[in-house]
């Protein structure tokens, strides 16, 4: 039985063949099941409460403490996935939604009923847990948790002070709630006329879809600059909002005693600052590959000039469809090359109904990968069989791989990983789903449409957020330095940053220079996206050793690879990193990108030929001569 999705109307979930569904009966067998497993959790959190006081008597209260919370947590893991999931089928399902919000609820109160036990342990001297984790090998599981939280607690304060701050919450998500609500709920789409005669409203999406499909530059440019002359005119309330949140993040940083805001942003991971700096200068040091492929994408293109909105046009028109059932093998072959444990596991999600594949009615939009404690993880996608969606099943499933093996290879405690590690195997999957496919490849266009993609998510991923994270840094030092924080002075920043990464690939664009008030992540979570970055430089770095010639460094590489998948978050991600072989402390490692990006280029370049306009494939199908 086979089934493809159709334009048009969505069809309703029964409608969809069950082996394309995912089979939640693996975390509770019926909603009575998991109303059992939601009492039982009650009840866990409602005991939890008289240990309060206990944490000083010695390791066995300390040690009960830990494995009650422990199970607390497996228990949570599956009430809330199990009601979640169940909703993310069809979000209209409000009896569902009410159920969601009930584990949410109950969160709440088990934050409620713990929130003591952190203090509490603080308050024994790490010398006597460290002499009871010596006598009590049950509880030296634990050793990585304790020492962690009482790494962070070298920056709290004491009671006066903590209270003190606790008062500042409130008001410190203001600037991002005002950003979200003048950026959202009070923006309104400027409407814009196309060549082709047609009005639109211009939506984020709207905006989005011209950039990437609109072959007119014209309409591209019309576009871009009626979608960014909406931060100009807003530029000193923009550039206000970020200074609150430049001024919050100095604030707390200055409070807990740490030196800079970037210190204080790495602390709780146990990041040296050095790492970001590292990074940033790296990767301006080695745009060169960045600019070689613009000027081939303008040479390309045939445009007099070239500029931020003629970045995401493709270079090759492609309209080829990949069949999910055509796909599942070739994921599968991709693999290989991490040894055959690994590929069953692959196999298993495939035949297990870890993946709920199409697109139904209601169901929640995009794609994730929920890693489930107890079962195994789960997928979400909504695969419409283009390109991207091949390389996102090749994501999710890296995520998968990885919650899959900690899950499988850790204590409870440590079985969750941390965003600094995250995207290492979900980038790793992707890259080697790639070398498989230019493999199979036996066209010049085939290889193009391939090689486009894997580049612009090395620019879109990799250089792009070193850029950000760039801005981050030189706006936050401003205030450091007392120095005032003004639309021109951000918007200075923004185009020094263009022509530093760019170069004179980029013709001048005035409205480019407001791009800064158009990242949400500039606004919620300051010194964030590097982590994207770190994570893309790990897997080139990694892939390094995977597609080495020499058996030897490849299974050694192979190895350090599932030992790092398999330690979860049992370390430090730069503790775990360097088990892996990698040192994001060192050049070489950020060097690995330039690399990459360097021989992916010249791919490109040779793929493309002597071509001078873009090249259309009307059908791209790997291993399929029709
Ligand atoms: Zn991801």
């Amino acid at each position: 039985m086979t089934y493809r999705p159709s334009s048009g109307q969505l069809p309703d979930r029964e409608a969809i063949p069950v082996p394309y569904t995912w089979d939640l009966g693996h975390i509770c067998r019926s909603w009575e099941e998991w109303q059992q497993s939601y009492k039982e959790l009650e009840q866990e959190i409602e005991a939890f409460k008289s240990r309060q006081g206990t944490l000083a008597s010695g390791a066995d209260a300390l040690l009960g403490a830990y494995r009650a919370m422990d199970r607390m947590g497996v228990l949570s893991y599956r009430v809330w996935y199990y009601a979640s999931l169940r909703y993310d089928e069809d979000q209209r399902n409000n009896e569902i939604n009410a159920r969601r919000q009930h584990v949410q609820i109950l969160f709440a109160r088990e934050h409620q009923s713990s929130s003591w036990f952190n203090p509490e342990l603080l308050a024994i001297p790490l010398e006597t847990i460290r002499r009871w984790m010596e006598l009590s090998p049950p509880l030296a599981v634990y050793r990585f948790a304790i020492e962690a939280l009482f790494h962070e607690q070298e920056h709290v304060l004491d009671e006066q002070g903590e209270r003190l701050l606790s008062y500042a919450t409130r008001s410190s998500s203001v600037s991002h709630e005002s950003y979200a609500a003048l950026t959202t709920a009070d923006m309104k789409p400027p409407t814009i006329g196309l060549s082709g005669g047609e009005q639109i409203a211009l939506s984020y999406g709207q905006y989005r879809a011209i950039l990437e499909t609109n072959r007119s530059q014209d309409d591209r440019a019309t576009a871009y600059r009626a979608f960014h002359q909406i931060y100009a005119d807003n530029r000193n309330t923009y550039a206000a909002l970020y200074n609150g949140v430049l001024q919050r993040d100095w604030f707390h940083a200055r409070a807990r005693g740490y030196e800079t805001t970037l210190e204080a942003a790495l602390h709780g991971n146990d990041i040296p600052s050095s790492v970001v700096e590292t990074l940033i200068n790296v990767t301006k040091e080695g745009v060169e590959p960045l600019r070689r492929y613009h000027r081939l994408r303008r040479r390309v293109l045939g445009v007099d000039s070239y500029r931020l909105f003629d970045l995401s046009i493709p270079l090759v028109e492609h309209h080829a469809q990949y069949t999910y059932d055509d796909v599942v093998p070739w994921i599968i072959d991709s693999v290989s090359g991490l040894g055959r444990e690994y590929q069953q596991h692959v196999r298993d999600a495939f035949n297990g109904r870890w993946i709920d594949v199409f697109e139904n009615s209601g169901k929640r939009s995009g794609a994730y990968s929920a890693p489930v404690y107890g079962t195994h993880p789960y997928m979400l996608l909504n695969f419409n069989e283009t390109l991207d969606a091949v390389f996102t099943l090749a994501h999710e499933m890296g995520h998968s791989m990885h919650t899959l093996l900690a899950h499988r290879s850790q204590p409870f405690v440590y079985a969750g990983y941390t965003i600094f590690v995250a995207e290492v195997p979900s980038t790793l999957n992707e890259a080697l789903f790639l070398d498989f496919m230019l493999e199979q490849a036996d066209t010049d266009n085939q290889r193009a449409v391939l090689l486009q993609h894997a580049i612009d998510s090395i620019t879109s991923t990799f250089y792009t957020q070193v850029m950000f994270a760039d801005f981050e840094l030189q706006a936050h030092r401003l205030v450091e330095q007392d120095q005032p924080i003004t639309a021109e002075v951000l918007s200075a920043i923004y185009s020094g940053l263009l022509r530093e990464y760019y170069g004179d690939v980029l013709d001048d664009e005035p409205l480019s220079a407001m791009t800064w008030a158009r990242i949400p992540h500039f606004f919620s979570t300051p010194y964030y996206v590097y982590q994207y970055a770190t994570c893309f430089a790990s897997t080139a770095r990694l892939m390094q050793d995977l597609r080495s010639p020499d058996s030897a460094t490849k299974s050694d590489g192979v190895e350090r690879y599932l030992a790092l998948l398999r330690a979860g978050g049992s370390g430090y991600p730069m503790d775990l990193l360097r088990t892996a072989g990698i040192d994001l402390s060192r050049p070489d490692t950020v060097r690995a990108v330039a690399t990459e990006l360097d021989t992916l280029v010249s791919q490109l370049e040779s793929a493309l030929g002597s071509q001078g306009g873009a090249v259309r494939d009307p059908e791209f199908r790997p291993n399929n001569a029709y």
